[in-house]
């Protein structure tokens, strides 16, 4: 899972001057300093290229499209003290620049930047996939949809919280109840972990990912699995099924959505 480090001054930047404009000397308050109110353009570039252009969740690959969509760490429909404070208390980043939207706006001084409102401040919002695995109208089964308004802890802001094993499967070290954070967002799911189980045989088979990268037909794809995969002295009986899933171009392409994976199994002592 990507670690980001928000620190994009020009980012925080805009976000102060915008809420500096929202400010009505006449009548001593803020207005319009909500999410409707805000360029959401600007927030997902800067997003998305922080994040390398992936999921802050499965790490799928994800672009500057609609279908890529801004997460709020903290939801916007936290309004008390003590669900903020769950927040905060696991990363300095949120701690140091985020406070209640509702304690921001009724404010009737000028504010100074940070902290900032949490349902605009740039700390707070990241990018994420629509949860759709395939372009198919699948139903919508991981990430920040899937996790809706649900705490989880700020996995992005809190550097190698989550590991991933060789099985393809994922846990974060300190959920001491059944993996119940990575559930809520659904990415042990069967699709994700085959995955990344793939993405680990391939990078335990020498193979480069220029190699993978470069593959673009039917033909291809099928000897470049079966050199790397198919004849891997780690493959086990309960990997030649779902092996053979990918095997095709539709699911080849998906495949190469989370190359992320390559960079994470290559790469020892997490
Ligand atoms: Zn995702």
């Amino acid at each position: 899972m990507v670690s980001i480090n928000k620190d994009n001054q020009q980012a925080i930047t805009n976000v102060s001057n915008f809420i500096s404009m929202q400010w009505q000397e006449e009548s001593n308050r803020y207005i319009n300093i909500d999410y409707d109110s805000i360029n959401k353009t600007e927030y997902k570039i800067n997003c998305l290229s922080e994040q390398q252009y992936v999921c802050c969740y499965c790490s799928r690959e994800i672009e500057n499209t609609p279908t890529t969509e801004l997460e709020h760490i903290i939801p916007r429909s936290i309004h008390t003290p003590d669900s903020l404070q769950r927040y905060l208390d696991f990363s300095p980043i949120l701690l140091n620049n985020i406070i209640l939207q509702e304690d921001f706006r009724k404010s009737t001084e000028e504010q100074n930047t940070p902290p900032f409102p949490h349902h605009i401040a740039y700390q707070n919002i990241v990018a994420s996939c629509n949860g759709k695995i395939k372009d198919t109208s699948e139903n919508i089964t991981c990430c920040n949809r899937k996790r809706e308004d649900t705490f989880i802890p700020p996995f992005n802001l809190m550097p190698k919280s989550i590991k991933y094993l060789k099985d393809g499967s994922i846990y974060y070290e300190n959920d001491e109840i059944d993996n119940r954070f990575i559930n809520s967002l659904n990415l042990n799911k069967v699709l994700l972990k085959k995955i990344r189980r793939i993405w680990f045989l391939f990078t335990a088979s020498g193979v480069t990912l220029d190699d993978l990268l470069q593959i673009t037909t039917l033909e291809q794809i099928k000897e470049i699995i079966t050199l790397h995969i198919d004849i891997n002295p780690l493959k086990t009986v309960a990997d030649s099924t779902s092996i053979h899933s990918f095997k095709n171009e539709a699911n080849w392409k998906m495949l190469m959505n989370y190359k992320y994976f390559f960079n994470y199994f290559i790469i020892p002592n997490h």
